[in-house]
């Protein structure tokens, strides 16, 4: 029997493969400067990236994943994909307390 699949937002228990994945990227802005090439031919581009590496390796892991890449996986089902769909960064985050 496959295993059960659990909706992230709501918990309800999703049919097999009726679920949806919702899968986020975060990283930071590329700064490297990989994209312009006439920058790169102006600068040491060996010596720039050299710098780059020694400030990487006193960065532990964790540093480094925050900063470079976030992956994020949720499993949604149907209702709470519509939903998300609607609203992908679920605004507005301040929930005001005063509604009660
Ligand atoms: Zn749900």
């Amino acid at each position: 029997m496959a295993s059960r699949v659990h909706c992230d937002i709501c918990n309800v228990v999703i049919a097999p493969h009726a679920h949806y994945i919702v899968r986020m990227d975060i990283f930071a802005d590329p700064s490297i400067p990989e994209l312009n090439t006439e920058d790169l031919e102006e600068m040491d581009a060996d010596a720039t990236f050299a710098k780059l590496i020694e400030q990487m390796k006193q960065m532990t892991a964790d540093d480094l994943q925050d900063q470079v890449h976030r992956r994020f996986e949720f499993k949604l089902c149907p209702s709470c994909q519509k939903r998300f769909l609607a609203n992908p960064l679920g605004l507005p985050r301040k929930v005001s307390s005063g509604e009660n």
